[in-house]
């Protein structure tokens, strides 16, 4: 089993707080289109051992940028590339910006075989949105999800963002409620982070705009998950919340070890024992793609490397590290240390361990980075 990523770095504007890469080179797309085909075939044997690919993420940048057509074109070339499972079977997830989520081009998607949608709300206020410059509205996100529904999506996923500049905690809690009334089956709600370089990074330094503080994020963190439990979603990623049968299948590959391959600039890619990103330059890695090489770096991962990799990502799931595949995969001397972490982290309460799994308590979640740090191992 494995998952497939395609990226889009195109966007129409920038987002005040974004650091993905992405260009508004909008005159390339075709150039693009072509070249992620053409990679598509020049890696069609990164993966290990033939593994089927169940999972197809298109992202970006704003994939919602495409036409239907070429939408049809990366999956149709995707699916005769690498062996798959059947596609009644596979999650085929595109991201998309709300105000592209048009009666006509829904209709029109809901023809491909994308049956996931990520639509990026990030916030359901008008100011807010405007500061962080999204260049869709309130209404306009509501009115994106409240489509999708109507042209049979099924699988809807929401972005949220808390802690920027003019939100309050009641401007979340408001957010939080709207998104819930709109049905969709997953949500995802990160933290500001304030990226090197960002324009907002920028203006908040120089005292033009105020981000929130910590305390007020950490209870914005805490209604969310106590709203969207309520609302009967289940907080299975530390970031993630999903009705039940909803958690993202794509996202949970990256979060147990399940190698990907990922196409497109800057695209990063998996394969169980290394990892590998494109250039993060649209000119460049099409320059590259079209004299048949690959711009792109990549690092070997140590068994250590590996066993961190392993704690950080299965650490943010409520299922948790499991000691026997630790043992199995890294080896005794990390499942020993492991499991001491864990029952020092078990009497202060952080952590539960129920037979050889062991995954952090709702004390532990608000303080996962120390924890994490706690079963890192240092040396190799
Ligand atoms: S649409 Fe997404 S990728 Fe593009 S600038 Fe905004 S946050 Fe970044």
């Amino acid at each position: 089993m494995a998952g497939l990523y395609i990226h889009i770095p195109l966007c129409t504007q920038r987002c005040s707080y974004c650091d993905f890469f992405s260009t508004t080179l909008l005159n390339k797309r075709v150039e693009l289109i072509n070249a992620l085909c053409k990679e598509m075939k020049m890696r069609v044997d990164y993966l290990p051992n033939g593994l089927t690919i169940q999972t197809i993420y298109i992202g970006g940048g704003t994939p919602s940028l495409l036409t239907s057509d070429e939408i049809n074109t990366l999956i149709d070339c995707a699916l005769e590339t690498f062996p798959h499972v059947d596609i009644k079977e596979m999650e085929i997830t595109m991201e998309a910006n709300p105000n592209d989520l048009t009666d006509e081009y829904l209709k029109k998607l809901s023809e491909t075989a994308i049956n996931r949608l990520s639509i990026g709300c990030q916030s359901f206020n008008d100011t807010t949105l405007k500061i962080i410059n999204r260049r869709h509205n309130a209404n306009e996100a509501k009115e994106a999800i409240a489509n999708a529904h109507k042209y049979g999506f099924n699988n809807i996923s929401v972005d949220l963002i808390y802690g920027m500049p003019s939100q309050t905690i009641d401007s979340w809690k408001d957010d939080v409620a709207t998104a819930i009334s709109l049905k969709p089956n997953h949500i995802s709600a990160y933290c500001l982070e304030l990226h090197e370089g960002s324009l907002l990074t920028k203006k908040i330094a120089k005292g033009e705009l105020t981000a929130m503080d910590e305390s007020d994020c950490l209870a914005c963190y805490k209604h969310l998950r106590e709203a969207t439990s309520a609302a009967g979603y289940e907080h299975y990623e530390i970031s993630n919340f999903a009705l039940s049968g909803f958690r993202s299948r794509h996202n949970s590959s990256y979060w147990h070890d399940i190698p990907y391959l990922g196409i497109g600039p800057a695209a990063h890619s998996y394969d169980g024992k290394s990892r590998q990103w494109n250039v993060s330059h649209l000119p460049k890695y099409l320059k590259a793609i079209s004299e048949n090489r690959l711009d792109a770096e990549v690092e070997n991962l140590t068994l250590t490397e590996k066993y961190n990799d392993y704690i950080l990502t299965a650490l943010r799931t409520s299922d948790g590290i499991d000691f026997q595949y630790i043992d199995d995969k890294f080896g005794k001397r990390f499942n020993e240390f492991a499991k001491e972490v864990a029952t020092v982290q078990l009497k202060e309460n952080n952590v539960e361990i129920e037979g050889e799994k062991c995954h952090l308590t709702e004390k532990g979640i608000f303080i996962s980075d120390s924890i994490f740090t706690e079963f890192i191992v240092l040396d190799d």
